[in-house]
């Protein structure tokens, strides 16, 4: 310290940056300086320059980092002990899950649903909501178990995400049609599904019947037998209409259109009516 106070006081970046490199890797004024200098170069530069993990956790729990989102990444990133990243990720911190590289510790927190601990009443900017962090974890893992993710995941967002990875058919259509699956994880084995399996799961009267009818609908062109397409016509009104003619009627000033249209498969007819005045 000189007569005008602690190095990271001056007024010039460069200097203190400079002061900052002549420090030792365990001084508490390089905390200071994370702590007072609202500035991510001078923030940085104390990083690089501690040496202790504890010093590094200790930035990232105070909560004066935490509206700098690249400053508190980047302190995560600098701790080199996993155990110290594992134990700042039970508290929720995001960034330390960002830098976490434990394939153990990142399947614990996709797969456990006691990895976290309990959520403090008063989370800072920089701590994650469990789902949240659990995906985080899921898109750092190399060979996730698909399977094991979606059956074991506490989390459903996570476990959906999981299922957008598989591309088996057949897998997909069986979670499909496994009710014992969340109906965020059965939507997207759904999207495999063939307007057959769509009918068979709609039929079933789960939770699922709405998003089944609605996709039957949207993929019924794919259908080509005529008496399945009949046989929808009258269960789900997936009509094909051809316009048939116009008839047309005027009173006064006012034309009245009614066309009428009749589906191509079940000979069903509806009538549309335009009126204008001319
Ligand atoms: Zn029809």
């Amino acid at each position: 310290m000189g007569i005008f106070g602690p190095g990271w006081k001056s007024d010039n970046t460069d200097k203190v940056i400079r002061w900052i490199s002549k420090q030792s890797g365990t001084s508490r004024e390089l905390m200071d300086a994370i702590r007072y200098r609202h500035n991510s170069s001078i923030r940085k530069a104390a990083i690089d320059q501690i040496t202790e993990d504890a010093m590094l956790s200790e930035v990232i729990r105070s909560g004066w980092i935490d509206s700098d989102w690249a400053v508190m990444d980047y302190a995560a990133a600098a701790i080199k002990d996993q155990a110290v990243l594992v134990d700042l990720a039970k508290d929720r911190y995001t960034c330390a899950v960002k830098a976490l590289q434990d394939e153990k510790a990142l399947r614990d927190i996709v797969m456990d649903p006691e990895f976290f601990r309990p959520e403090p009443p008063e989370k800072n900017a920089g701590q994650g909501s469990a789902e949240h962090l659990a995906s985080l974890a899921f898109g750092k893992l190399k060979a996730p178990d698909l399977m094991e993710v979606i059956k074991g995941s506490p989390y459903s967002d996570v476990a959906a995400e999981a299922a957008k990875r598989i591309t088996d058919t057949d897998l997909l259509k069986a979670i499909a049609k496994d009710s014992s699956f969340p109906n965020n994880v059965r939507t997207v084995g759904m999207k495999a599904c063939s307007p057959k399996e769509l009918d068979w799961i709609a039929d079933d009267h789960d939770g699922m019947r709405d998003y089944a009818i609605w996709l039957l609908k949207k993929n019924v062109s794919q259908v080509t037998d005529p008496v399945v397409r009949r046989k929808y016509c009258r269960k789900y009104e997936t009509h094909d209409w051809e316009w048939l003619e116009n008839d047309s009627k005027e009173y006064g000033d006012t034309r009245t259109v009614i066309s009428r249209y009749r589906c191509k498969y079940c000979g069903a007819t509806k009538t549309e009516t335009e009126s204008y005045k001319f």
